[in-house]
């Protein structure tokens, strides 16, 4: 017989309380708490605050909004948000080098292997036209150009994706009168000590006020703190740190000077680097650095050396651990955002892993019995996510060139995750990718930081010498040379915001 859950408790209102509250109102609560919908209760504890950065987002957050039925322009205003089309990096491979990680994919008009591997021929043939100059991305964020690429449909940039760069204290605010105004009850309080059921299981959480929130299910949305899953329950943690030695950032907020640039900057530095992430009228940025080669006072003198407007925030140290929970889901609680697990920021995924922790928990929504095989298949699943994203974020380190601190010696030497090591050697022979189910970054990603890392597959594939390669070619740059020109009549970013959704 199935026991529906009745109360569900967040602990926790950062972006990832706010989100998983969203996601669940959206799915069941009702405003008149009609007898079918389950309660939901959020307590978030204004006097600890939340950890005030996560600010650029990958283009899955835009799904997550629609499924919200959030108008994205309105978001976009709300939070003084900025469009994001990928990525640059400078100085990963050698000082003075940039690379450009796109959204979207890149296919010239064609089959996208087929150009893929037309392009690694001309590449092994000399030619100097790079994988970027074929992606519509990179054109527009070359020019600081945005449009929305789904209102250019047969367009040479339709295949553009894009994401967004946001306040996180408006987007904690904006899904809280989203959550709110679909019944989740939101109280005010910070949580001094969790009761246990006989079985282990959480039963309430007592607050300082006194107060006793009782539910017949958790979710920890409580930060770096991971108050029920780690210090109630005990779930221990993986450490990546062996892989990724980042573990501290120093942030802050810069007024802005010049245009909104359509992407997030990653400079590398001497001891972990810099992302520098536009909104409207502000910068976020902070300096993301390893521990053991470097204080917090040398990581603040880099950081300082690197701003060009007023700091409008005091800069903040937050260690962090990168690294996965065991068992992100244990008995009637599970653990979501930076309370499950956090990949250091370079490709801006934790927000994005909140979601899908949201999105397996509403595939296997469990009843009052909290069935381990539904745990175990959400535990199992989260971890192949999680894992994938580790291994995306060690290609950007382990393959530089770099020998100027000991920190990058490291990183050209260190020992790779083995799922790493054989996908690289199997893309080293012609661009082949494994497949995975439900992978966040695709072949064009994979594809895309290999190349500006350096990494160029030995052979292009044997099947294109059966393929007129000349006509495919003059296609391509035919198709280069018509988005360039289209994209430099797109408006500028800043253009774009204005017209469609400024703060201001
Ligand atoms: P928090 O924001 O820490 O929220 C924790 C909540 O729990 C708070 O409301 C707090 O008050 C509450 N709480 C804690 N203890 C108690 C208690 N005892 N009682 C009551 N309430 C309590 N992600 C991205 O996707 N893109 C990025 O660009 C990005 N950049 C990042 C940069 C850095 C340096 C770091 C560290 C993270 C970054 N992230 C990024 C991750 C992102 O910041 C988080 O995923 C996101 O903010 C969600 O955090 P959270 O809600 O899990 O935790």
């Amino acid at each position: 017989m199935i026991k529906p859950l009745e109360k569900i408790v967040i602990v926790g209102g950062g972006t990832a309380g706010w989100v998983a509250a969203s996601m669940l109102a959206n799915h069941m609560a009702k405003p008149d708490y009609s007898p079918s919908s389950v309660k939901i209760e959020l307590i978030e504890s204004s006097e600890i605050g939340t950890v005030g950065v996560g600010e650029s987002t990958i283009p899955p957050f835009l799904e997550m909004l629609t499924n919200l039925g959030i108008n994205q322009q309105d978001f976009v205003k709300y939070t003084q948000g900025s469009f994001k089309l990928g990525i640059q990096f400078d100085n990963w491979l050698r000082k003075g080098e940039s690379y450009f990680h796109p959204f979207g994919t890149i296919t010239a008009g064609m089959n996208e292997q087929i150009f893929f591997q037309m392009w690694l021929k001309s590449a092994h043939q000399g030619d100097k036209f790079g994988l970027q100059d074929f992606s519509p991305c990179n054109i527009m964020a070359k020019h600081r150009r945005f449009y929305l690429p789904q209102l250019l449909e047969n367009s040479p940039v339709s295949e553009a994706r894009y994401a967004l760069h946001l306040d996180a204290k408006l987007v904690a605010e904006y899904l809280r009168q989203y959550a709110e105004a679909r019944g989740v009850v939101r109280t005010e309080g910070k949580v001094v000590e969790v009761i246990q059921r006989d079985d282990g299981a959480i039963a309430s959480v007592v607050l300082a006020s006194g107060e006793t929130v009782a539910a017949d299910f958790f979710v920890d949305c409580s930060g770096f703190r991971a108050l029920l899953i780690e210090k109630t329950l005990g779930s221990t943690y993986r450490d990546w740190t062996h892989y990724l030695p980042c573990d501290r950032a120093i942030a802050t907020q810069i007024e802005k000077v010049d245009e909104t640039v359509p992407f997030t900057r990653a400079t590398a530095a001497d001891y972990g680097w810099i992302w520098r992430i536009p909104l409207q009228r502000r910068i976020g940025t902070g300096y993301v650095y390893a521990s053991q080669y470097c204080s917090d006072d040398e990581a603040l003198n880099t950081l300082k050396s690197t701003l060009d407007g007023k700091i409008l925030l005091e800069p903040k140290v937050i260690p962090f651990r990168t690294g996965v929970r065991d068992e992100i889901w244990k008995k009637n609680c599970i653990s979501i955002g930076l309370a499950s697990g956090f990949i250091e920021p370079l490709e801006s995924t934790a927000i994005h892993l909140t979601v899908r922790g949201m999105v397996h928990l509403l595939r296997n929504f469990p009843d009052k019995d909290c069935d381990p095989a539904l745990i175990n298949q959400y535990n199992r699943r989260m971890i192949v996510e999680y894992e994938e994203i580790r291994d995306f974020i060690v290609l950007h380190y382990c393959m530089t060139e770099r020998e100027d601190t000991a920190f990058w010696r490291w990183c050209k030497n260190m020992e790779l995750p083995p799922s790493l090591k054989e996908t690289m050697d199997y893309y080293k022979v012609q661009g082949g990718l494994p497949d995975m189910i439900d992978a966040l970054f695709h072949s064009v990603n994979w594809r895309s930081v290999a190349e500006g890392m350096g990494v160029r597959p030995r052979k292009y594939s044997p099947l294109i010498e059966e393929m007129d390669y000349e006509s495919a070619k003059k296609k391509m740059l035919d198709y280069a040379e018509t988005m360039e020109a289209y994209v430099k009549k797109l408006p500028s970013q800043d253009q774009f915001i204005r017209d469609n959704c400024s703060a201001y």
